[in-house]
């Protein structure tokens, strides 16, 4: 536990709600949803918005600070931090090399985690693993889907696997959760925003393939979907690494000059 707490440098919180106001913007975060930040500077502690639509994020004083520990806020008058926090906190738990991590709902998303098993994706290849929460409720757990303690939150944290045997890297950038959205994490907010966006641009394509494919399969057999071979994806992510800053100023810009969001924080 940290004995004093230092507010996060003005470059990184003014990066911080950027990301809320384009999660926003790009329809992955609505009223509902979460970006969250790693401590600059006390990696045991990570920032989220107060409870507030993530739109609607602009000043230092809308940003808490909670112990990675177990989600306390560090401020023991903060009472109504979101109750998903457990969803973050377990990550940077678990993950050291994570410093951001965005929970979302994104109506593309969702069809696929309810579509898909655990069997059928859990920790196989490249694919992208589910979280069940139904297969993990205690018996005194409010059953609303919503990931509500340390516990829950730990059993997210282990679907993301690690990179390799020996390391504490996470080997997915994406968990589906079943009837519910999805968590990204990434080494950095601006990542991390990348890949919420695309994770759910690529779920609507991959949508349309589908439904284009059961439009025409009735008239003549088609050939097997071709999505990316490990190779593919594997460099795709490399090219996605080091490319992440172009888009991310296109849509600083975008909701810095759509005249809808205010960031206060300094520059
Ligand atoms: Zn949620």
């Amino acid at each position: 536990m940290a004995a004093t707490t230092s507010a996060l440098p003005d470059d990184l919180a003014r990066k911080f709600v950027s990301g809320c106001h384009i999660l926003h913007y790009h329809r992955v975060l609505d009223a509902y949803g979460h970006l969250s930040v790693r401590h600059a500077t006390q990696p045991d502690l990570f920032v989220m918005a107060r409870q507030v639509a993530p739109a609607l994020v602009a000043a230092p004083e809308d940003l808490v600070q909670y112990r990675v520990s177990d989600a306390s806020p560090v401020d023991p008058l903060m009472t109504d931090g979101y109750v998903e926090r457990y969803i973050h906190s377990e990550i940077f738990k678990k993950y050291p090399e994570v410093n951001a991590v965005i929970h979302s709902h994104a109506e593309s998303v969702i069809p696929y985690g309810i579509s898909a098993t655990i069997d059928t994706y859990k920790h196989k290849g490249t694919s992208t693993p589910v979280y069940d929460i139904s297969t993990l409720y205690g018996p005194e757990d409010t059953k609303d889907l919503l990931v509500r303690n340390t516990r829950l939150g730990a059993a997210l944290a282990e679907c993301f696997g690690n990179s390799s045997s020996e390391s504490r890297s996470a080997g997915h950038a994406v968990v589906m959760m079943r009837g519910h959205g999805m968590t990204v994490v990434a080494a950095n907010i601006e990542e991390c925003v990348l890949r919420s966006i695309y994770t759910q641009q690529n779920a609507a394509i991959q949508t349309t393939v589908l439904t284009t494919r059961a439009a025409y399969s009735s008239s003549k057999p088609l050939p097997d979907v071709r999505f990316l071979n490990d190779v593919e994806a594997a460099d795709a992510a490399v090219m996605t690494h080091w490319s992440s800053s172009r888009p991310w100023k296109l849509w600083v810009k975008e909701v810095e000059e759509g005249g809808f969001y205010t960031n206060r924080i300094p520059s």
